[in-house]
């Protein structure tokens, strides 16, 4: 789960990482009074999870009170690629000489985490990975070991740093590894480390991603509430699906994680793209296919929908009796393309063709009629 860049701040806070001085609002009334309390320039900052807010217009840097209410009447209620802003971060504004990068991650192949260090900071560090690879430190840590002096001399001296940055910088590694460690996290950020014109660093900015997993041991953080979940993921929750939207337009419904992903790679291969994860789980009935299908019907980025099931505990019939319940509850255009396999597979398919929606047998075949349909190659 990600956290909001304030809720970071403060626990960088906790743990010694320089930030700069700021308060967290809700109106411009509140945001010209943090304003005049911090003094001088300050940044605007929308508090939402979508990455790259900066060039979304969620970052704003204001040279008096009024322009901070002026900035946070604009972005509070208003939408960031999609998410509600219902706080702004007043920042005092640091002066930056330079931006670098300095994060913590697991990565997975190796099964550890990794200090990732570049003297080049502020960009998309997926972009500097690709144009200037070598311009990123990658330190793998042993988990048992944790952190050593040795890893933090070695990150803070590929920023280009010269004293008495290149200290804190040390000191910065060791602390950003502490709240990895301590808060379970999978992606610890600071993008940009700013360097001052007076040689000091300040975490400009702060991103936490926790592990899901280890959740229950902070639940401050874990409320629904503070949490901005889309109006089709929170249903899908209550539901008891697994769901994540994505940027296609084919939606996929499918029984079984392992099926879903098969299925969303078939359709990228054959140059589709998925709208969605969706995984209603086994032995769905009727009632709730008719939901999950609802869903996808509803969602605006689905211009098509690729339902493959695999009948085991799950019934073909009850599966084709739920997606007929969903399209007689609709007027939609969205095309519907159908696999269905296994356990009462003819009855669901009989149920299916009376009412004119087409059953393909192979999922091959499936997938390219959904990619086709869905405008790919
Ligand atoms: P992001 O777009 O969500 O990553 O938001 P950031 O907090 O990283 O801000 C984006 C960019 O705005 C940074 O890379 C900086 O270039 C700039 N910025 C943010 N805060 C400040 C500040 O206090 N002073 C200055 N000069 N620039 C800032
Ligand atoms: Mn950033």
């Amino acid at each position: 789960m990600k956290l909001f860049e304030y809720e970071a701040r403060n626990i960088f806070n906790q743990y010694g990482i320089p930030v700069p001085k700021f308060s967290v609002v809700s109106s411009p009334e509140e945001a010209y009074k943090a304003a005049e309390e911090i003094g001088g320039r300050v940044v605007v900052k929308a508090q939402v999870l979508v990455a790259g807010r900066g060039k979304a217009g969620g970052v704003k840097l204001a040279e008096n009170p009024e322009e901070a209410y002026r900035y946070a009447k604009q972005m509070l209620g208003s939408e960031i690629k999609g998410e509600k802003v219902r706080k702004v971060v007043i920042s005092k504004a640091v002066d930056i000489a330079r931006e670098l990068y300095l994060s913590i991650i697991i990565d997975r192949s190796i099964g550890a985490p990794v200090i990732l260090a570049s003297p080049e900071g502020g960009v998309d560090i997926e972009e500097l990975a690709r144009t200037k690879p070598e311009r990123i430190l990658k330190i793998v840590v042993d988990p048992i070991l944790g952190v050593r002096d040795y890893h933090a001399r070695r990150a803070a001296s590929f920023l280009e740093l010269s004293e008495p940055a290149l200290k804190k910088a040390q000191e910065i590694v060791v602390n950003l590894y502490r709240v990895f460690e301590n808060y379970n996290c999978e992606l610890a950020e600071i993008n940009p480390l700013a360097l001052t014109p007076d040689n000091s660093l300040e975490a400009v900015d702060a991103k936490i991603i926790l592990d899901d997993n280890a959740l229950f041991k902070y639940p401050e953080f874990s409320s629904e509430f503070v949490r901005d979940l889309s109006y089709y993921e929170a249903e899908a929750k209550k539901m008891n699906f697994s769901y994540v939207e994505l940027d296609g337009n084919i939606g996929i419904l499918c029984n079984g994680a392992g099926l879903t992903m098969a299925t969303m790679d078939s359709v990228y291969v054959l140059g589709g793209k998925p709208a969605n994860f969706l995984d209603i789980g086994g032995g769905a009935r009727a009632d709730l296919v008719e939901k999950a299908v609802t869903l996808l019907l509803q969602h605006p980025k689905t211009e098509v929908i690729f339902i493959n099931i695999l009948g085991g505990i799950t019934r073909c019939d009850e599966v084709a009796n739920g997606i007929v319940a969903a399209l007689k509850k609709t007027t939609t255009s969205k095309k519907i393309v159908v696999r269905l396999k296994g356990t009462n597979e003819e009855e669901g398919r009989r149920i299916l063709e009376e009412n004119n929606v087409f059953v393909l047998e192979e999922m091959d075949e499936a997938a390219r009629k959904a990619v086709e349909l869905g405008g790919g190659r």
